[in-house]
């Protein structure tokens, strides 16, 4: 299990969704309230990204004891941001690259849950992919490979939802038992997926914001069904239901 969340809209102090927030994601990282298929922190590392750029911060550390982080948290306004925090799946390396956001241009990507039977059941897909993205994937892990997969698609011309829902479905029939909810955006829109575990949106006031779990009370959270697909900009949300079997 890791958490992650997005947000599109007016610019907020990255703070408000790390610290400021009751549930925020620092929060959830040691104190998470829905896991599912283990774990119970998510103490492996953490990652930001933040438009304009986007701009990528990310650590092997766990989010609460970087020192740095709350001020820089507060210093940085931003209208679209991706952030995650890691528990890593059992055999999977600890490091700043294995953390996501994983990146690629104006792409932000992130991925809560894991590739049953990885790597094995995987090797016919990732043997599609150029030689060339598979020797410089970011990390040995599953989530990584993913990235590659999705980055694969959007550069044959897809959208985020369409590159989303191809990779959710092939993995999901060559993986079966596999936890995939993926997170996607460009800094205009929110593209996710609900394959295994939580994820909750709230949407008001022209701002968009996606989240493993709600950062807070409002009753405007709404709970994303698994096996959807959601795409989000910061007026207007489309959940479609029942996506993948
Ligand atoms: N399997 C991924 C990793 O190890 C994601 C883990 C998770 O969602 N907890 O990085």
């Amino acid at each position: 299990m890791c958490r992650h969340l997005a947000y599109v809209g007016p610019p907020v102090p990255l703070s408000r969704l790390l610290f400021d927030a009751p549930h925020g994601l620092s929060h959830q990282s040691w104190a998470p309230r829905d896991m599912r298929g283990g774990g119970t922190i998510n103490a492996d590392g953490f990652g930001l990204g933040w438009f304009p750029g986007p701009v990528v911060y990310r650590s092997a550390r766990p989010l609460w004891t970087d020192p740095a982080l709350p001020s820089l948290a507060g210093a940085v306004s931003s209208g679209a941001v991706l952030a995650a925090v890691r528990s890593a799946t059992v055999g999977m390396p600890v490091t700043e690259s294995a953390a996501a956001p994983f990146s690629d241009g104006s792409w932000l990507f992130s991925h809560n849950g894991k590739i049953a039977g990885w790597p094995d059941t995987v090797t016919a897909l990732a043997s599609r992919l150029p030689v060339r993205d598979l020797i410089t994937l970011d990390a040995p892990t599953d989530s990584a490979l993913l990235w590659a997969l999705v980055r694969a698609h959007l550069r044959t011309g897809g959208s985020a939802a369409s590159a989303l829902s191809s990779v959710v479905s092939s993995v999901a029939s060559a993986a079966p038992g596999s936890r995939l909810n993926l997170l996607l955006t460009d800094g205009r829109s929110i593209a996710a997926t609900t394959y295994g575990h939580a994820l909750s949106v709230s949407a008001a006031a022209g701002a968009a914001l996606v989240a493993s779990e709600p950062l807070d009370d409002d009753p405007g959270w709404r709970s994303v069904p698994d096996h959807s697909l959601l795409v989000a900009d910061p007026s207007a949300v489309h959940i479609s239901e029942g996506v993948f079997s």
